[in-house]
């Protein structure tokens, strides 16, 4: 799928590839139908070492870079977005957040239960009044003895309910301070923290997404990661990195969509030849064609720059933006393709075109992307 892959990537993509065909193709229909969360997938996609992505191999990941684990979650993005989508939350975001913040000991502890899928990760930042301005959370944690007691409630968690483990973002310091938010590691299991409502979703149905709910949780003072106050700091941060995450979920899901639309084109007879043939449904194809490659062009240079050490806030916020409005337009010309076809469940399009969604919305909407860009712009 690459422009120039390396070997790593060409046996990663070979991998999944392989992956998909045996385990999730089969089900996409039945788990997208009654939003059933494939747990046992993510388990099986540990063994692979795609729990742990990132995580060098002293803690049991697979101590891959960022261009790796674009190819990974691109590849089965474009089997299954829901299945990219949970793959890369459980990376990007809550074990992300334990390898990039945490302490060697939080490390130690949480890390190699998290890279081999024996636990699943979710992390809690947004809240049902306080998205896109996320600084302005309401969950509060506050200090008593050598705990923290947490109430509030986060929504539109990714596992908020099967994930073992939790990083949760909540307020110890005053509304409108950056650094009066901290980050804490909640097991489940841990009373008082619950999950809720669970998500009826227009697409990614078979990711879950609840509610997480906190009432007078004592969560140990041990458990906060990092510094008191450095909760949001650090989720801007991790938010850097996982935007490369959703702008390779993006990549994954227009490439199905255009893989499906080439080959339907080719089959297609109307007027007597295939529809391909038609300069209306080429012109389609090579529009599609030329904004994914551009697409890929932005994210693997934002996940070699992020490799590098380098500052990626912009880059990534560029690659999230671009690639996640590509794979709407790409799977909606898709629909198009298939013409009445494309708006049934019998062919793969109509999955796409709902999947591509949720790239513009998850990890900063489109607009907070160019928020994000526009400040480096104009600082
Ligand atoms: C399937 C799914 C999974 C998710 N997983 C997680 C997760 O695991 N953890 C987590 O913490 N969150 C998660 N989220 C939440 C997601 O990050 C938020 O939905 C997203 O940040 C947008 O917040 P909001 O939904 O409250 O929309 P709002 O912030 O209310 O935005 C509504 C509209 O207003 C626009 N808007 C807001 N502010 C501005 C502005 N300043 N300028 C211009 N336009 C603006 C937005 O772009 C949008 O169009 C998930 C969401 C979904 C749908």
């Amino acid at each position: 799928m690459e422009a120039v892959a390396t070997e790593n990537q060409t046996l990663i993509a070979q991998m999944v590839r392989d992956f998909g065909a045996q385990y999730i193709q089969p089900h996409i229909m039945e788990w997208d139908e009654s939003q059933e969360f494939p747990r046992d997938v993510f388990s099986r996609l540990g063994e692979l070492g795609l729990m742990g992505v990132l995580v060098p191999t002293e803690y049991g990941g697979a101590g891959f870079g960022y261009p790796e684990y674009v190819t990974a979650i691109a590849g089965l993005a474009r089997i299954d977005g829901s299945i990219g989508l949970s793959m890369a939350a459980h990376n990007s975001l809550c074990t992300g957040h334990i390898l990039q913040h945490a302490s060697e000991a939080q490390k130690q502890q949480y890390l190699p239960r998290l890279a081999s899928g024996e636990w699943l990760g979710a992390w809690g930042l947004t809240e049902p009044n306080t998205g896109s301005d996320a600084g302005n959370m309401r969950t509060t944690a506050v200090r008593d003895g050598d705990a923290f007691v947490l109430n509030g409630a986060k929504n539109f968690i990714t596992h908020g309910k099967s994930g073992d483990v939790a990083v949760v973002i909540a307020r110890t310091g005053e509304v409108g301070d950056s650094h009066g938010m901290t980050a804490f590691i909640v097991e489940r299991g841990t009373p008082g923290f619950a999950a809720g409502r669970k998500e009826n979703k227009l697409g990614m149905r078979a990711s879950e997404t609840t509610e997480m709910i906190f009432t007078d949780c004592r969560v140990p003072a041990a458990n906060v990661i990092g510094a008191v106050g450095e909760g949001f700091v650090q989720s801007l941060k991790v938010l850097d990195g996982g935007r490369i995450s959703i702008a390779a979920l993006s990549l994954g899901i227009a490439q199905g969509a255009l893989e499906a639309a080439i080959q339907y084109s080719k089959e297609r007879q109307q007027f007597n030849q295939p529809i391909s043939q038609f300069q209306g449904i080429a012109f389609k194809l090579a529009d599609m064609a030329t904004e994914i490659e551009a697409a890929r062009l932005l994210t693997y240079r934002a996940a070699e720059m992020k490799d590098a050490g380098l500052n990626v806030n912009r880059e990534s916020a560029m690659a999230k933006l671009y690639a996640s409005e590509v794979s709407v337009r790409v799977a909606n010309e898709a629909v198009q393709i298939f013409g009445g076809y494309g708006y049934t469940k019998d062919y793969p399009v109509e999955k796409f075109y709902r999947d591509a969604k949720l790239c513009t919305i998850g990890e900063g909407t489109s607009e907070i992307q160019k928020l994000v860009i526009a400040r480096t712009l104009l600082k």
